[in-house]
């Protein structure tokens, strides 16, 4: 059996476990920066359909930079779908409020706090 140990997989499983109804759709796009002429590594897109948010992060980052990018997106799903923050309407610094910043950081320890025990979990 081969195994692998992913962080982004734990980073995604303690999200889904304090946020069970969050729909989004994370992709890697190999180029996203000069695909969009962007100075950003990563980007939410919020369909006015109301349709699922669409995380893209730039393929061309490290792997651990992508975990940090992955929580910052996310946070924003959670305020926009949890705590009911309409970011397509709200001006860069609204978006990253006291409240998001509380919810990033919250996503920051539960996944450090957890991370020992989903590791060890490999090796029983
Ligand atoms: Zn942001």
């Amino acid at each position: 059996m081969i195994k692998l140990i992913d962080p982004i997989e734990h980073l995604l499983n303690c999200i889904k476990k304090k946020y069970p109804n969050l729909k989004c759709l994370i992709q890697f796009d190999s180029d996203y920066q000069k695909n969009n002429n962007s100075e950003s590594f990563a980007n939410t897109c919020f369909p006015d359909d109301g349709s699922e948010p669409v995380i893209t992060i730039d393929g061309t980052v490290p792997y651990s930079a992508s975990l940090e990018l992955i929580s910052h997106e996310i946070a924003h799903v959670i305020c926009h779908q949890e705590l009911n923050q309409d970011l397509t309407k709200c001006s860069e610094e609204e978006a990253h409020s006291s409240v998001f910043k509380k919810e990033f950081e919250e996503l920051h320890l539960l996944y450090s706090s957890t991370y020992k025990n989903y590791v060890d979990s490999f090796y029983l």
